[in-house]
């Protein structure tokens, strides 16, 4: 098999060590003579697999006691409602929302359904620049009366990534979608009332989606919450209250241990530092590509990239395919390319990756 690297926003590349534990287990894990697929999820070799992924989680992130871990399903889409949902009563209630991206705008438009929205800040501008920046602090009108602050930490699409935690209203809960760069590098959870995150970026395969919720949030919702969509019917029946994503869940204990083996989240910080450096310095000295994100906010785990000949975009994607260089097409509302380095993208990607633009360039100028 011939070496592919594979950028795609998510679903996306697994650690290959993970892949192969995987397939060695497949059909027998550990003498059972049974595929983690076929076991029941409350037989006592699944609780083993769901607990050990827990507490790897818990290790990496060093998540504090009075925290829940949710095993769930639905997709980070799913939380856009069931954050609004369980943390206001009703329509009046006021909810802030930091707008930076697609993202964090599919997340308003939901919440607009369940609460009334104070948009603290939006970089939706008119000009091309919209979503390229991230509004000054200064400029962030928070409502005192807000039931939490919801945010995306990285915005998979326009690549803005957010260097620090936002100071929020003392007492008011921060709510963080990190679907896409969870786990990329240390973060201090009791700043957050929730953070949730798909798997499918950089936890896992589609299908999983993880809550870490503070124990006083889990009992909010009131009124009539659909059972399936209630924090605490998952936070006392310990995510299995219906079946759950087993086989996820066990791919995602993979990666935890993966992880963890490499020293956990401050060595996986460095690598990813690593990788984003090594694009970003090639796209600063080319006059052939180019990315015009403010430099202090430019994401460390999706790189959207121009060419400043947009003609060439499709001979460009073409040769990159041939020469192994998977899913490089930029999202249809951003157009460009994307690469998309999550913690499972080597640093031989990112350098195969400026190799080849490097020769394109030359060749097409
Ligand atoms: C991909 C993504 C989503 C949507 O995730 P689903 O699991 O497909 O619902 C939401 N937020 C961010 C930041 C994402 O990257």
């Amino acid at each position: 098999m011939h070496t592919i690297y594979n950028f795609s926003a998510g679903p996306a590349m697994l650690p290959a060590v993970v892949l192969e534990q995987a397939q060695n287990e497949l059909l027998n894990w550990r003498g059972t003579k049974m595929s983690v697929m076929e076991m029941s999820h409350r037989g006592k070799e699944y609780m083993d697999i769901i607990q050990t992924a827990e507490s790897a989680l818990r290790t990496l992130l060093n998540i504090p006691e009075n925290y829940r871990v949710l095993f769930l399903q639905g997709g980070a889409s799913l939380q856009f409602s069931m954050v609004p949902l369980n943390l206001s009563e009703d329509k009046s209630c006021i909810v802030d929302y930091i707008e930076t991206g697609v993202w964090s705008s599919k997340a308003i438009k939901e919440a607009q359904k369940f609460a009334t929205v104070n948009i603290v800040a939006s970089n939706l501008t008119q000009d091309v620049k919209k979503y390229r920046f991230i509004p000054a602090k200064e400029t962030w009108q928070f409502d005192s009366r807000a039931k939490y602050v919801h945010y995306t930490t990285n915005e998979t699409i326009g690549g803005v990534e957010f260097s620090e935690i936002p100071k929020v209203l003392e007492g008011i809960p921060l709510v963080a979608d990190m679907s896409s760069d969870i786990l990329s590098r240390p973060i201090d959870v009791s700043q957050f009332g929730i953070i949730y995150a798909g798997a499918q970026k950089n936890i896992g395969p589609a299908g999983l989606t993880i809550v870490i919720i503070r124990e006083d949030l889990v009992e909010h919702a009131k009124g009539n919450v659909p059972t399936m969509l209630d924090y605490k019917i998952h936070a006392k029946n310990a995510s299995m209250y219906n079946t759950p994503p087993t086989y996820g869940i066990y791919i995602a204990g993979l990666v935890f241990q993966w992880l963890l083996s490499l020293g956990g989240l401050t060595s996986i910080e460095a690598i990813n530092d690593h990788k984003a450096k090594i694009l970003y310095d090639y796209l600063d000295q080319s006059d052939f590509y180019f990315n015009d994100i403010e430099r202090s906010v430019r994401s460390r785990m999706n790189v959207p990239f121009w060419l400043k000949n947009d003609a060439l975009s499709a001979s460009f994607l073409k040769e990159a395919e041939l020469a192994g260089l998977l899913q490089l097409k930029g999202h249809r509302d951003a157009g460009g390319m994307r690469a998309s380095i999550y913690n499972a993208m080597p640093v031989e990607g990112v350098q195969t990756l400026v190799q080849f633009m490097d020769d394109f360039s030359r060749k097409n100028r």
